[in-house]
């Protein structure tokens, strides 16, 4: 092949890639113009100059369209092997990550050994990938610079807010290994809080107004100041103290005096105090008047000597009434950095998108694979330092990210790989019962693989055997396990159908010549019971051949299993009714007897991590 200028080695690898897939896919066949589509997809610095590529492009998807659908299937799932299995696009965006560097950017003004942040989640949900990339970046920057890491609960607003929630965010923040040096509640500071808005009345700085809600709503639209503005400081104290034993909830709100004609619809005196008459999860009936957000975020900051307050980018329009209040009250100030908000595409994170699924049962709960919380991530099998090393590579950017959830996939393969058993399984959709013939009775064959068979002897079912299989190809320590074996196994149907005549080879264990296929016709319906389609084969040897591989399960030492295949939760802003699959599959009877919670590969479906006895929750290829 012609090297051309300026391409390099890689992206011949990727056109390679990119067009063995195509091919694969499109019945041997690859084409030049999807090929190029999807490689610009994949490599959007490459389209200038994609005219260049083109003449190369053309030469490997000939070349590649000469090999027939096997040679391209092998060597695809060669490339992929090598790849972790990858998929092509994800190992683009993290080589991409890679070239950024993990690390994040030096923070403004920050001094070594005095840098205060915080993460203030309000405990009225599950946490989701959003708070994880916050309070990382939080911790980060306090370890960078040998600072302090508050978490605070922003719990001011007790009709939202449960005593689960504060669970789940420990619980989350635990997983990820992030340790704050403090753990406090906004609500443990509310008499505090009631003393800093006594100043800022006495200041001027506060009002009470009791106009109805609907009519504060329109005067805020229109710029329009209320008579409840004119008050003097007397009169707003005696309306502040009515809050707490007169008024009923929307009576009466403490609103900062900002400027009704500001631009900044936020700035237009905004509320401060509210009444909530409702049990609040730690304080029980104690308070009744409540500050909001703006109002105890920047008080809590302030004096809880937070340098650094970083929050996502949805708040941008608030800094100013931020620093507004504490001006006011002559506070020092924090520095307020805003990052990008973070979530995956079709995977909402908004509590409004995801309650109603749980409500409605669309859902199995918070820790629904589906879902982009961090219960669900954990059961889904996505580990903590994935997610830690991912939104690292993302770094603290300001513009919006919706990256591909493959590229979370890609990281956490690399970490799983090496610990996760190799298993076998066939769908059951996808089976045919193979039985094979004229296979060598002696137990001792001498294997080149190092495998073995432990013992062999006769059962009602007919002869078997007992072989033992490693249970990584390259990580020792996680043993190998024995398989019990006839001659009937279950295989993949799609991979023998068009093998009549051709050698496969079952994977670790021998090499069969598929002879015929025979048609039952007791009822089967050809979903591999024992009823169904069988194909017949002849042994040929053990050695390790370069031929098609198959995977099987035993027939006698099948266990029916189920792997629920998570997929995207919303397609164009509905709700996909196809986001889960339910794969019924015969598996080796070694996955019923892995551990809850450990991670399998299950050979050329994917990674899963084990969620009860004999079901399983796929994380991803
Ligand atoms: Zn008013």
């Amino acid at each position: 092949m012609v090297i051309m200028m300026g391409i390099d080695e890689g992206d011949i690898a990727l056109i390679r890639r990119v067009a063995l897939k195509n091919a694969v896919e499109h019945d041997g066949k690859a084409r030049v113009d999807k090929v190029t589509a999807k490689i610009i997809a994949i490599r959007p610095d490459l389209r200038v100059g994609v005219k260049a590529l083109i003449p190369t492009i053309k030469e490997v998807v000939e070349e590649i369209n000469r090999l027939s659908i096997d040679e391209q299937k092998s060597e695809l799932d060669a490339i992929e092997h090598v790849m972790g299995e990858g998929r092509v696009e994800a190992k683009a965006d993290l080589a991409e990550a890679e070239r950024k560097g993990f690390t994040l950017p030096p923070l403004p003004n920050a001094v070594m050994g005095s840098v205060v942040t915080r993460f203030p989640p309000e405990p009225n949900g599950y946490p989701h990938i959003g708070h994880a990339k916050a309070v990382i970046i939080d911790e980060e920057y306090a370890r960078m610079y040998k600072g302090r890491f508050i978490l605070r609960f922003d719990d001011t607003n007790p009709a939202k807010e449960k005593r689960e929630y504060y669970d789940a965010i420990l619980d989350g923040l635990r997983w990820l290994s992030v340790k704050p040096d403090l753990i406090k509640n906004t609500s443990d500071d509310i008499e505090l809080l009631y003393r800093y808005a006594e100043r800022l009345i006495e200041v001027d700085g506060a009002y009470v107004c009791t106009c109805k809600p609907e009519i504060i709503k329109r005067n805020r639209a229109s710029g329009i100041e209320c008579m409840c503005r004119s008050l003097s400081k007397e009169e707003n104290m005696e309306r502040w103290r009515k809050m707490f034993n007169e008024y009923r909830q929307n009576q009466a709100i403490l609103r900062f005096r900002g400027d009704m004609k500001s631009t900044n619809t936020v700035m237009r005196d905004p509320t401060l105090f509210r009444i909530i008459e409702h049990e609040h999860p730690l304080k029980g009936h104690r308070y009744r008047v409540w500050p909001t957000y703006d109002f105890a975020a920047s008080i809590e900051d302030s004096i809880d000597g937070v340098t650094h307050a970083l929050r996502s980018k949805e708040y941008e329009l608030r800094n100013e009434l931020y620093y507004a209040i504490l001006d006011r009250l002559g506070m020092r100030r924090p520095m307020v950095l805003e990052f990008s908000r973070l979530e995956f595409e079709g995977m909402p994170v908004s509590k409004r998108r995801i309650v109603p699924l749980i409500e409605k049962g669309l859902v199995m709960g918070w820790d629904d694979p589906r879902l982009p919380t961090l219960a669900a991530l954990r059961r889904r099998g996505i580990r903590p330092e994935a997610i830690r090393e991912f939104v690292l590579s993302l770094g603290f950017t300001k513009a919006d990210t919706k990256p591909p959830f493959e590229m979370l996939e890609a990281i956490n393969r690399k970490v799983i790989d090496a610990d996760a058993i190799r298993l076998f399984m066939v769908r059951r959709d996808d089976c045919i019962r193979l039985k094979v013939e004229g296979l060598e009775q002696s137990p001792d064959m001498g294997r080149e693989d190092g495998y073995g068979y432990a013992d062999s002897h006769g059962s009602k079912k007919g002869r078997t055997a007992l072989v033992r299989i490693r249970n990584h190809p390259t990580n020792d320590a996680l043993g190998t396990r024995e398989v019990r074996v006839g001659d009937t196994f279950y295989i993949p149907l799609s991979d023998v159908r068009d093998a009549i005549g051709r050698e496969v080879r079952l994977i670790d264990l021998y090499n069969v010549m598929i002879e015929r296929m025979e048609h039952t016709d007791d009822g089967g319906d050809g979903d591999g019971d024992r009823d169904g389609p069988v194909v017949y084969g002849r042994f040929t040897g053990y050695e390790v051949k370069y031929v098609k591989k198959v995977q099987w399960v035993s027939v006698d030492d099948a266990i029916n299993g189920i792997v629920l295949v998570p997929k995207q939760l919303y397609i164009d802003d509905s709700y996909n009714r196809e986001s889960l699959e339910t794969v019924h599959a015969y598996m080796e009877s070694y996955a019923g007897k892995v551990a809850v919670g450990s991670m399998v590969q299950f050979v050329r479906f994917g990674f899963c991590r084990v969620d009860a006895s004999g079901i399983f929750i796929m994380s991803h290829k």
